[in-house]
């Protein structure tokens, strides 16, 4: 293995969750969200592994001309729409799918002069989120206004986002899946608004499309529960190495700030990994890694380069030993976010380019 910290990506774990979120919905199209770089997993290689799903999502316009230049022919939605002519000109080149979300969009959209038709427009409803969306009332208008160019483009489908998916009972969801449902028999158009926690959570919620994120990565979009309980497999391993061993004595405070003492003679290790990799300054203290199959605590401050450990559990860890970071049964993704005060999606996706991926089961 290499000396400094890599992300070893299981592409059988991510297709084993693909299957899982088929099990779930199994009446449904999936759209695989692999915005953000695919969660920090690398985009292009987690799309390649995922051409069984039905399409792709990704946030931005560049992110999914990307994907097409790499030679991936399923549709791909744009979650953030596209706001000039010039772009509404690069979706009908590269045959993408965006959403609209706002007026203008659409009215660029009826102003362009296309070179060909757009395969496929997601329209963007308000139900309750208050983020992205127009109002809901407006559909009938929005959907005539669409049929005027009706050789701009192909089809036409619905699509909501959830603002409390996560929490098992919250009166919000009903609110969103009521409203959704009445758009639905007014139009008649194919519908998209489950994410994972909806996928796992709110049947009712699954219509033609779903769309998977976290999910496929194998980490659990609830608090209470981990992706191992929801039968899915961790994609992401995050490990690196330990590069240095000191003895400490009684008084000897460790890192930056002296913000933990030895109160016995210890031995404490250093790992090659960081805030500059990833690692969550907010883990200092509060975060355990696996060595030697033990689990160990960090102790002070996380650095941009590296971490330290107290080795006393451990006698038996050298130097060049491999450390887990997160990603096994043992060690989740979901625990450390926890530790953070932060959710397993920022951890993911903060995990730095500089950190090698490793592409396992290809
Ligand atoms: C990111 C995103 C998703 C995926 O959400 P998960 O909770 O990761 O499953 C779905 N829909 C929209 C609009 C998103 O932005």
């Amino acid at each position: 293995m290499s000396r400094y910290p890599s992300a070893r990506i299981d592409l059988a774990a991510l297709q084993h969750n693909l299957q899982q979120v088929r099990r779930y919905a199994p009446a449904s199209k999936i759209m695989a969200v692999i915005k953000a770089d695919a969660y920090g997993h690398g985009v292009i290689e987690v799309a390649k592994a995922l051409q069984q799903s039905d399409g792709f999502a990704v946030a931005r316009l560049s992110e999914a001309i990307r994907l097409r230049e790499q030679g991936l022919t399923l549709p791909i939605t744009i979650f953030e729409g596209v706001s000039s002519r010039e772009e509404w000109q690069l979706v009908a080149t590269h045959a993408l799918t965006p959403v609209i979300h706002q007026q203008c969009h659409l009215d660029n959209l009826l102003e362009a002069d296309l070179s060909q038709p757009i395969p496929f427009v997601w329209l963007m409803l308000e139900t309750g989120m208050h983020r992205l969306g127009l109002p809901a009332e407006q559909v009938n208008q929005l959907i005539s206004q669409l049929g005027q160019k009706i050789h701009l483009v192909n089809a036409l489908g619905l699509m909501s986002h959830f603002a409390n998916s996560d929490l098992y009972h919250d009166t919000r969801n009903q609110q969103q899946l009521s409203a959704m449902q009445r758009l639905a028999e007014q139009t008649g158009l194919p519908v998209c608004m489950a994410n994972s926690a909806a996928i796992i959570n709110l049947p009712e919620s699954h219509y033609d499309w779903v769309r998977p994120g976290l999910m496929l990565y194998g980490a659990s979009p609830f608090a209470d529960k981990t992706g191992f309980e929801l039968g899915l497999q961790p994609v992401m391993q995050l490990v690196s190495q330990l590069i240095a061993v000191q003895q400490l004595q009684p008084g000897d405070q460790v890192g930056y700030g002296g913000q933990w003492t030895a109160d016995k003679p210890i031995r404490m290790g250093v790992v090659s990994i960081g805030y500059g990799d990833g690692y969550s300054r907010h883990l200092s203290n509060q975060a355990e890694v696996l060595i030697c199959n033990h689990r160990v605590p960090v102790i002070g401050r996380v650095s941009m380069d590296t971490v330290c450990i107290n080795l006393d559990s451990c006698p038996q860890a050298q130097l060049g030993d491999e450390v887990i970071i997160w990603g096994t049964h043992e060690l989740a993704v979901e625990w450390l976010a926890e530790k953070a005060g932060t959710i397993p999606y920022e951890l993911l996706t903060c995990v730095m380019p500089r950190v090698q991926r490793e592409y396992l089961h290809g």
